[in-house]
Parts: structure tokens; C-alpha cells; sequence
């Protein structure tokens, strides 16, 4: 199982593989030790994938599945192909602008199919992948998303009055 996080000191970007095979993550900017907690992970079987039951940076066992991919990727892919259509377009090209965005919608739905799940967290969004149970967790909520992003926003609130 892979980690990819956010330190919780200094939200420098920490990234491990078989995490499960650690205690802790090491944050490689502040090197803050972060504690793997107890029964964070389990085995199904002997061989099997490592399985969450909670979130190992964060106390949050609210996590959610979606796309290992980054969304930027996905629209950039078609904003780039926009742009070409525009230009072969402007050539009176019509097979060339054709095939350009034809070939952009595909390229995204492939890199749809291609790209693995990966567990995300609400509360701190590390993000997990190669782990094994992931449906019991579901797709993304937005009334739970919602829940965590109020209670980030009271949390700072009252950090700043104090
Ligand atoms: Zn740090
Ligand atoms: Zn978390």
C-alpha cells in the first residue's frame, strides 16, 4: 500500500510505499515522525492485500474511492485539444480538427479506464492506493465532504480566536 499525504506540521508532501510495512512515516521536510496507529491496517488473508479501516494520518475513518488521477490532467488534455481544433479550424481543416478532438475525448476516457483507484480521505485527503477493500468505503459523498469542510472551517476559526 502506497501513502501519499500532507504533513501535518508543515504540509510538506510525504509519499511511502508498503506503508504497512512500517510503524511510522517520516515527513522529509519538518522530519516529524508520524505513528502508524494500531489496527489502522488489516490483512483479509495471509497473502492478501493490505486493507484500511482508518485513515493513518488523521483520527477520520470517513474515506472515500475516486480516480488516481489528477483532474487538472484530465481538463488540460481537453483545453489542449480545444486549442488545436481552433487552429486547424482556422485552416479550413476539417478532418484534422475532427480527429484532434475525437482523439482528445478518447485519450480522457481511456486514461479513465487505465488509472487505478486510489482511498482518499475526507477530512485530511491522503490519498491511499493498493489497498484491498475498497468498496466497502464508496464513491465520493458531498453532504460528508461538506461535514469535514465545516469543521476544518470551525477548527481554524477557533485556533485564530485563541
Ligand atoms: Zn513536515
Ligand atoms: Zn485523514
Amino acid at each position: 500500500m502506497n501513502i501519499v499525504c500532507a504533513c501535518p506540521s508543515c504540509s510538506a508532501g510525504i509519499y511511502q510505499s508498503h506503508v504497512e510495512k512500517s510503524v511510522s512515516l517520516t515527513c522529509p521536510a519538518c522530519e516529524r515522525s508520524i505513528t502508524i496507529p494500531d489496527n489502522a491496517i488489516e490483512f483479509a488473508a495471509k497473502d492478501a492485500q493490505p486493507q484500511l479501516t482508518r485513515c493513518l494520518i488523521c483520527p477520520s475513518t470517513e474515506l472515500f474511492v475516486r480516480k488516481n488521477f489528477p483532474q487538472r490532467l484530465g481538463v488540460g488534455i481537453v483545453v489542449v485539444g480545444l486549442a488545436m481544433s481552433c487552429v486547424t479550424w482556422g485552416y479550413r481543416d476539417l478532418f484534422s480538427t475532427f480527429a484532434i478532438l475525437f482523439s482528445t475525448a478518447l485519450l480522457d476516457v481511456i486514461l479513465f479506464f487505465v488509472v487505478p483507484d486510489c482511498l482518499t480521505c475526507y477530512r485530511c485527503g491522503s490519498r491511499y492506493t493498493g489497498t484491498d477493500g475498497m468498496s466497502e468505503f464508496g464513491n465520493f459523498n458531498l453532504e460528508t465532504h461538506e461535514k469535514y469542510r465545516q469543521q476544518a472551517a470551525r477548527e481554524q476559526q477557533s485556533t485564530r480566536l485563541s
